[in-house]
């Protein structure tokens, strides 16, 4: 079948056709001509041998070359050639007619079916690189695309290739049903379009994701168009007159050769979208970091629950400073996975992972049990830190979670006011009445509550003062654009005043500068966390920077 394919577009193929096709046509009906002159006419040769060029001509040419040589067929078998050139017979005009008409029905109708079956074919081949909804290309043509583009030069930039994808397309399917996500994919396409000026072409790799390929692209430009898309992509969308939010997600991989297969490139910039979904932000370019491909991921998840057991996974400790005295006054406990194949690999790229599984369990159970582990070697040493274990909320509402950290404590013999656990604003969202019942348990266990990254999750100000808190955490982001940014800092003097007002204490996180400290001590922040005292520290160098710590608290 795919050499018929092959064979017809060969000759349909116009420059073939000039070349070779015609004139081979007329020499073949030329020669049937001087044949039947030849030899005496068509009682010695049969007159339909002129079928097969008019026959082939319809075939290879379609109707309309069908057609032309049946006509021509016709006329050269016609009423002045002798049929026979002993007798000298001529052929009647009604028979010369019956014979043309016969021949252009012959061509005609022959290249009508191979026009039909060109334009299925050629139907068939747009389909295998085409979206038929959309009318897009979709990912065989964007890998074609890329497989083109192997090997050749591009000295004027890199090569980006883009992924969008939806996170909420469940709400939004149970809402509203499936055409809603095609709508959305022709409106985002357009928006991508819109948003580009040399009329790249946006592929449609999957049923919710859109890809686009940038050529010669230099890396400040680049930075602009992310944040012109992302901003494009914010706006709601029309569905059956009606503006719709749709939560967008943008992960890319930037690279100056095409030399792998292309769903190495594909894979990258998934990989670097599941990056942005997992961690809730609008765009992630890939860095090799994320070089975890969706394989490797479901592998490395696999293998999660056995790092446990071998050893890879440890907690590290991050100081929490108070204001004013400059004294410790917890620390924050993180995971760090030494992957001996991999290296490290960051929390940020397993932990929401393994929520989405009940692995989480296990992490969780090994973060507590480390911690407490620490606390109990800290208390022989005289210390009584205060350590907080970061949970998620399918810790939460795991039925006997409650009831499983009152007994660790226990079993450790550690007073609860020892530990603290974080949990992040957007993920308490999941279930808010049910986090409230059992947060408030814990509270009364004497265990202290921490609402980290405030500020990224949205409305949860209605809930805020029906959450049992000791602490809320300011985001690192708003921290970052201290002191210059006004906007920042009314932000953050606003949630302080909010959190003192509700008897609750605030953290700062993600500290680098002593002008961010100064800053915030001036907005009269509690707490502060970030590099300028410590990055997160193994056990022995956490011990290490205490001493030096204490020593430097003792000079003033
Ligand atoms: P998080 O709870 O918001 O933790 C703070 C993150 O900010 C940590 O990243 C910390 O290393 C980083 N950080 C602290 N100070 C600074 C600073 O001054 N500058 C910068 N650039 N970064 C700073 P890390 O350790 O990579 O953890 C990332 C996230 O992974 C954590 O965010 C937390 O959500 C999650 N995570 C880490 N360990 C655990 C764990 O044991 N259990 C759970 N459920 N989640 C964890
Ligand atoms: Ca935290
Ligand atoms: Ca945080």
């Amino acid at each position: 079948m795919d050499q018929v394919r092959l064979l017809s577009e060969l000759f349909r193929n116009q420059k073939v056709l000039r070349k070779y096709l015609v004139p081979l046509l007329l020499i073949m009906m030329g020669a049937v001509y001087v044949i039947v002159l030849s030899t005496g006419g068509v009682k010695f040769v049969f007159s339909h041998s002129m079928y097969f060029p008019v026959l082939l001509a319809g075939l290879l040419l379609g109707s309309r070359g069908g057609l032309v040589f049946g006509v021509l067929g016709g006329l050269i078998l016609g009423p002045f050639m002798p049929l026979d050139v002993l007798t000298n017979e001529s052929q009647s005009t009604l028979n010369w007619l019956y014979r043309t008409i016969f021949f252009t029905l012959i061509g005609g109708l022959s290249g009508f079916a191979s026009d039909c079956a060109y334009s299925y074919l050629k139907h068939l081949k747009w389909i295998s690189k085409h979206d038929p909804i959309t009318k897009l290309p979709n990912r065989s043509a964007l890998f074609h695309q890329l497989s083109f583009l192997k090997g050749k030069e591009n000295t004027q930039g890199d090569f980006v290739l883009m992924v969008l994808s939806f996170d909420n397309v469940t709400e939004l399917k149970s809402a509203f049903g499936f055409s809603i996500i095609e709508e959305a994919i022709k409106q985002f396409a357009m928006r991508f379009k819109l948003a580009l000026p040399n009329n790249e072409l946006i592929y449609r790799t999957d049923s919710e994701q859109l890809a686009l390929l940038l050529r010669n692209q230099n890396p400040d430009e680049l930075n602009e168009q992310v944040e012109e898309l992302v901003n494009r992509f914010r706006l709601p969308f029309l569905f059956n007159g009606i503006p719709i939010h749709i939560d967008t997600r943008l992960g890319y991989v930037v690279f100056p050769h095409v030399i792998d297969s292309p769903d190495v490139y594909l894979q990258k910039a998934e990989a670097a979208l599941l990056v942005a979904t997992g961690k809730i932000q609008e765009s992630v370019v890939y860095n090799p970091a994320i070089g975890v491909t969706t394989k490797q991921n479901l592998r490395m998840l696999g293998e999660l629950k056995n790092a446990i057991g071998e050893g890879q996974l440890t907690m590290h400790y991050q100081p929490k400073i108070e204001f004013g005295t400059g004294k410790l006054h917890s620390v924050e406990a993180l995971m760090r996975w030494n992957h001996p194949k991999l290296g490290n690999i960051p929390p940020s790229i397993f932990i929401p992972r393994a929520e989405q599984s009940t692995l989480i369990q296990i992490v969780t159970e090994f973060a507590l049990d480390q911690a407490m582990a620490q606390l109990v070697l800290w208390k022989q040493e005289g210390l009584h830190i205060p350590t907080a274990v970061n949970i998620s909320t399918r810790n939460l509402l795991q039925p006997d979670f409650v009831e499983s950290v009152r007994d660790r404590l226990q079993s450790y013999n550690l007073n609860s006011n020892l530990l603290e656990l974080e949990i992040t604003e957007s993920t308490l969202m999941l279930d808010m009445n049910r986090s409230i019942r059992e947060l408030q348990k814990l509270s009364d266990h004497q265990i202290a509550i921490s609402l980290d990254d405030f500020g990224t999750g949205f409305s949860s100000l209605q809930y805020l003062h029906k959450l049992p808190l000791n602490y809320i955490k300011i985001d690192q982001s708003f921290i970052r654009k201290l002191p210059e940014d006004e906007g920042a800092i009314h932000i953050v003097e606003a949630a302080i005043m909010l959190a003192h007002k509700m008897g609750m204490k605030t953290v700062a996180e993600g500290v680098e500068t002593q002008e961010a400290y100064n800053c915030l001590g001036a907005l009269e922040c509690d707490i502060a966390q970030g590099y300028l005292f410590a990055k997160p520290l193994s056990a022995k160098d956490f011990s290490v920077w205490l001493t030096q710590h204490q020593k430097n608290l003792n000079k003033f």
